[in-house]
């Protein structure tokens, strides 16, 4: 990753915090976004400390506006945009009744409009840019890929992930981006932990660490090192892909 530009958004918490740290610490030049500017600038003072090259930008990746900025910031400070990783996310647990038409879109303006202008600002950056060309990888999810039950608008929000990932990486292959997601299973991040304190939140958690073959939830850093994969130049000839990072789920 040695001196890319490298653009995460949800870097606060979970799988977006791993990624920054990752790549950071491999030497990317790191730009960490988030609608949680305190938890990004947090990050940022922990990775400058080490040596790092880091840069905080506050935003919420559903405002138009403010997610062009975002891309903007990244493009400022380092001079280019190599890698953008989109997975700022909202994951809420409801099924089809539970849902109101205001969580609908709530949910569809973050995880799949904020995905799409995350694609969107990227994709202008680096085509815009001297030596066009670069990585975006979508955080997409199991359940961009598979049916589960109390999903009915987080679900079909990550299929606009894997839909968006397929069809950007058909339209830009021959200007040198390349666009991939991965699909984790599971994963021990903030916002899983937290569904122990809420209704049928310990019965869910029971119920899916038991669907995962390999019998464990993830943990975010076995995510980061499959993004991170993903967008290195290890990768050069992938792209359109949807990786599953998920202990044999999507096996069965
Ligand atoms: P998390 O809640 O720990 O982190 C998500 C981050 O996104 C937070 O820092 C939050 O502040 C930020 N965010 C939320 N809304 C935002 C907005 N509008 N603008 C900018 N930032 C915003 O969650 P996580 O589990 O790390 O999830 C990250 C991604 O991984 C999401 O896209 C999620 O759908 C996906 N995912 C998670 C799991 C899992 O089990 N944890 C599984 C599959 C996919």
């Amino acid at each position: 990753m040695n001196e890319k530009s490298c653009l995460v958004t949800g870097a606060a918490s979970g799988i977006g915090r791993a990624t920054a740290l990752l790549l950071a610490r491999s030497g990317a030049r790191v730009t960490a976004a988030d609608v949680n500017g305190p938890g990004v600038e947090a990050l940022c003072t922990e990775l400058t400390a080490e040596g790092c090259e880091v840069t905080a930008v506050t935003a919420d990746v559903a405002d138009p506006q403010a997610n062009r900025a975002m891309v903007r910031a990244a493009v400022e400070a380092y001079g280019r945009l190599d890698v953008a990783v989109a997975n700022a996310g909202v994951l809420p647990l409801s099924d089809v009744r539970e849902t109101s038409p205001e969580d609908w879109d709530r949910v569809m303006a973050v995880d799949g409009r904020g995905m799409f202008l995350t694609c969107k600002y990227a994709i202008e950056a680096m085509t815009g840019q001297p030596r066009p060309g670069g990585a975006l990888v979508c955080v997409s999810s199991i359940s961009g890929v598979a049916g589960q039950a109390r999903q009915a608008a987080y679900g079909p929000a990550k299929f606009v992930a894997s839909g968006l990932t397929k069809h950007l990486a058909v339209e830009w292959a021959a200007h040198g981006i390349r666009v991939n997601a991965v699909a984790p299973g599971t994963i021990r991040t903030e916002r899983v932990l937290a569904l122990k304190d809420e209704p049928g939140g310990p019965e869910y958690l029971e119920e899916i660490t038991g669907a995962h073959p390999m019998g464990r939830l993830g943990e975010p850093e076995e995510v980061a090192r499959v993004i991170a994969f993903l967008a290195s130049d290890a990768a050069s000839f992938v792209t359109g892909v949807i990786l599953p990072v998920d202990g044999g789920y999507l096996a069965r």
